[in-house]
C-alpha cells in the first residue's frame, strides 16, 4: 500500500496523511494542540514507522 506523505503545517515534518485526524497537522501536533490521540511513535531511521513523523518538535511549542 502506498501511503501518502504530507507536511505538517506546525512542525513542518512529513507524516502519513492517514495517520492523523487533522488534515494539516501530524498526529503529534494534533495531540498537543487539539488533544487528539497521539501516535505511539516507533522511530526507525529517524522517522516514526507508524505515522512518518520525524520527531522534531515545533519551535512554537514547548
Ligand atoms: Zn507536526
Ligand atoms: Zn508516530
Amino acid at each position: 500500500m502506498n501511503r501518502e506523505k504530507i507536511i505538517c503545517i506546525e512542525c513542518e515534518s512529513e507524516y502519513f496523511k492517514d495517520s492523523s485526524e487533522m488534515t494539516d497537522l501530524c498526529p503529534d501536533c494534533a495531540h498537543k494542540l487539539y488533544d487528539y490521540p497521539n501516535c505511539e511513535h516507533e522511530f526507525e531511521n529517524g522517522n516514526c514507522s507508524k505515522c512518518g513523523w520525524n520527531g522534531k518538535t515545533s519551535k512554537y511549542l514547548t
